[in-house]
């Protein structure tokens, strides 16, 4: 197992370069716990640098990855609701 010290980067930048929302999703976090994270700094979803300790945080994304898993792997083809007119 990794030392506590452990401080975990997770930044994304948009095509602009502006930070854009980077905090682990519940599967990263599940995982990050298994490493024994210390603390992790990240991009929230207003472009600013967040610093917390690991035992604080609170996942409150699922990745698309898990969506596509619970969705019994569908992908859909394209958006329903641009067919959904009504007519
Ligand atoms: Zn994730």
């Amino acid at each position: 197992m990794f030392s506590s010290k452990l401080t975990l980067y997770v930044i994304r930048v948009n095509s602009l370069g502006s930070f854009v929302d980077s905090a682990p999703c519940v599967d990263c976090t599940r995982v990050m716990r298994m490493y024994n994270v210390n603390k992790i700094i990240y991009s929230n979803e207003r472009g600013e640098i967040v610093k917390m300790r690991f035992k604080n945080y609170i996942p409150k994304t699922i990745s698309i990855g898990r969506k596509y898993i619970n969705s019994g792997y569908y992908l859909p083809l394209h958006k329903t609701s641009s067919y959904s007119c009504g007519y």
